[in-house]
């Protein structure tokens, strides 16, 4: 990570954080940079690309088809956008003008999630607007029925995502709703690429990933399901998709990932993961003031996590103000903070390596004073 760093002047970073936006998301292998950087020397007829990727994941997922946007961002923008305007060229260039279109997209109050920004952004800019079924706490069948069957609907979005907020909403029963009431379903999965299979299960007509978060391409957003709905999406990269086109490195890098994806042994690659969080849960443990256990990821990613439970009485320093020290350092050290004012920090390890678990088990032991 130094050379970059060096040069302009930047600050290191170790990110423990998952697959933060801020950071950089993730670290691509060498075979997906390589990949990229030929891409940028070069010319591409760009259509022909967004055909190859499409063949590409429909092979790998038995989706329909697939197309890529520039991030999942993006690519809910323009789902919606699809769901509301179809393809007709006329549609496509008076949007975000729905005037006329169903532009009400119904989502469970807690999957109104903010992963950065609201959610709720992503429909209007489609000209959407969104419309919260249920509470916080939940919604219920009867409660999706009644926002969907209001006339001037144009779709139902749901998401797949730790920050989901309240009691679990079945997405099969809701993408079923969606069907009964003749609506498309789209799902942002965006930090799911591992569970495609599960979220197309699921039904939903348009499952979207990240594929640079856990598939480690460049930034790119794919949205892979039912085959006129994704021409759809693709169509509005000639309304207000233009501000959201994925580029031809990005492209080029996915292609190479999935190809990475596909000669992935999951069970070995599991070992390893699990291995690196048993790591830092021994040592960590061990330190004064320190409770430490692997945890599963929340919404059935198949790796686990470390978690760091700190007694201030005898380590000398909360979870907040250890958080703190540790992104003060150099290299910085960044962990997940949404539990901080109970005491716990989650650390992500996946994309890291040995030397730089090593590196953050030491700096704990520095910090909380038992080195
Ligand atoms: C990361 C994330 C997004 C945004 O994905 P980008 O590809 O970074 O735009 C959307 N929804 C959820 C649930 C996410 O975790």
């Amino acid at each position: 990570m130094s050379a970059l760093h060096e040069k302009f002047g930047l600050t290191r970073v170790i990110n423990a954080a998952g697959t933060y936006t801020p950071l950089g998301v993730s670290r691509s292998p060498q075979a997906v940079r390589q990949a990229a950087a030929q891409a940028l020397g070069e010319f591409f007829v760009m259509d022909e690309l967004q055909d190859a990727l499409s063949a590409r994941v429909a092979r790998l997922t038995g989706a329909e088809a697939a197309v890529a946007t520039h991030c999942v961002s993006a690519g809910i923008t323009l789902s919606v956008a699809a769901a509301i305007a179809g393809s007709a060229p006329e549609r496509i260039a008076a949007l975000p003008d729905t005037n006329g279109l169903p532009g009400r997209i119904v989502l469970p109050a807690g999957h109104a999630v903010n992963y950065g920004h609201p959610i709720e952004q992503d429909v209007r800019l489609a000209g959407g607007v969104p419309v919260l079924a249920g509470s916080e706490a939940g919604c219920t069948e009867a409660e999706l029925d009644e926002a969907l069957g209001r006339a001037g609907t144009g779709a139902l979005l749901l998401v797949s995502s730790r920050l989901v907020r309240g009691a679990l909403v079945d997405l099969a029963r809701a993408v079923a709703l969606a069907h009964r009431h003749n609506l498309p379903a789209i799902l942002d999965g965006a930090a799911q690429d591992l569970r495609i299979d599960e979220l197309l299960a699921t039904g939903a007509d348009l499952v979207l990933v990240s594929p640079h978060k856990y598939m480690a391409s460049p930034t790119v957003g794919l949205v892979l399901g039912r085959r006129a709905l994704v021409a759809a999406v693709r169509a509005h990269e000639k309304g207000i998709g233009r501000a959201m086109k994925p580029t031809k490195e990005a492209i080029v890098g996915l292609l190479a990932a999935l190809e990475e994806r596909e000669a992935l042994d999951l069970s070995a690659w599991r070992r390893e993961q699990d291995a690196k969080v048993a790591a830092l849960v021994s040592r960590a443990g061990a330190l004064r003031g320190l409770r430490a256990e692997a945890i599963a990821d929340p919404a059935g990613m198949p790796f686990r996590r470390a978690r760091l439970h700190v007694d201030p009485q005898s380590a000398g320093l909360d979870a907040r103000s250890l958080a703190h020290a540790l992104r003060g350092g150099d290299p910085s050290i960044r962990v997940m903070e949404h539990a901080v004012s109970e005491g716990v920090l989650d650390l992500e390890l996946v994309p890291l390596t040995a030397e730089e678990i090593d590196a953050i088990a030491s700096r704990i032991e520095t910090l909380t004073g038992t080195a």
